[in-house]
């Protein structure tokens, strides 16, 4: 009785396993395609110091322009392209293009402080032995200072890291970019990777930023975060500020740098080039 009840669960659920699978082929074949026709785009976020307002760096996220479905975001595609190894040529491009507009823009910032731009990286693409000569390409090719780099990396990535990866983050290191840990706070051993790896920057993740006005516990440890950093030199990032009482929050907690919707969204190339240089009406100057 038992043994038919299962088959016939069986039966319902498999036309439905089915869709799935079909549904992660055609994605599948879909990201092969977009790969070879180049349908990635990049938004760009404003990194603010929080205390002036002022913009010292970008985020650099990707998208994914489909052709029927418009724009997809990276939660939707970017798993599969690790689990398929289609992050290697899709993340090399998202490098190579976050430089070469950064390098642009810096050019048109005469007499400021050069912009940083923030680039995520794939755990996948640090297993690929040429990752740092790569990175060292990307930057000889667009003229951007290395100093001007970050590589964000989630503490995810670093978990299960191979002997390698420490040995790839060195390298990286010096060719003097800076290395950020992403939704810091988030995983099980936070603090043992500060340890480990020669972090820059630490991003609070945005979790602990949503509560920080109103629970207790976020704000403690918002601020705990904001002091480890102060303690070992690294400048913190808030991640998804979304109104004035997380600002003030953080603000007075000194914390350096923020990034969220109340600054601006992520911005497509026109729209930043706009807040960047809103005088020189828009593309002139192109
Ligand atoms: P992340 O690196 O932690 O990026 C921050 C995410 O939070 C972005 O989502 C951004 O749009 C969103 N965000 C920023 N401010 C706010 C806010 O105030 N409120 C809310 N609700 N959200 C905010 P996005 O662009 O969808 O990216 C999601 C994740 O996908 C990223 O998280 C990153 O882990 C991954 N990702 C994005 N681009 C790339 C890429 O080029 N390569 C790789 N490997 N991963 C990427
Ligand atoms: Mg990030
Ligand atoms: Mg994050
Ligand atoms: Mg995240």
């Amino acid at each position: 009785q038992a043994k038919k009840q299962g088959k016939d669960r069986f039966e319902i659920f498999e036309p439905a396993l089915q869709a799935v699978f079909q549904a992660g082929l055609q994605l599948e074949a879909d990201l092969r395609r977009a790969v070879v026709r180049h349908e990635f785009e990049l938004r760009y976020q404003p990194i603010v110091h929080l205390r002036t307002g002022e913009i010292t760096g970008l985020e650099a996220l990707v998208r994914w322009q489909h052709p029927e479905r418009g724009i997809i975001p990276p939660l939707d595609f970017i798993p599969l392209a690790e689990e398929t190894g289609m992050i290697v040529p899709i993340g090399e491009w998202v490098l190579r293009e976050a430089c070469r507009q950064a390098a642009q823009w810096n050019l048109r910032r005469v007499g400021e402080k050069p912009l940083t731009v923030s680039v995520n990286l794939s755990a996948v693409q640090l297993d690929q032995a040429d990752l740092p000569q790569r990175v060292a390409s990307a930057l000889e090719d667009s003229g951007l200072p290395a100093e001007c780099l970050v590589i964000e990396l989630t503490e995810s990535l670093l978990v299960d890291h191979r002997p390698s990866t420490l040995h790839q983050l060195e390298q990286i290191k010096s060719l003097g970019a800076r290395l950020a840990i992403d939704d810091f706070g988030t995983g099980y051993s936070s603090l043992a990777y500060l340890r480990r790896f020669p972090v820059d920057i630490i991003k609070i993740d945005k979790s602990f930023v949503d509560d920080v006005g109103d629970e207790p516990t976020a704000a403690a440890l918002t601020l705990g975060i904001i002091q480890l950093g102060q303690a070992l030199h690294l400048s913190t990032i808030a991640e998804g500020i979304e109104d004035l009482e997380q600002l003030n929050e953080l603000t007075d907690g000194n914390c350096e740098l923020g990034q969220g919707y109340y600054f601006a969204e992520p911005l497509t190339d026109d729209d930043m080039s706009e807040l960047l240089f809103p005088a020189a009406g828009g593309s002139v100057g192109h």
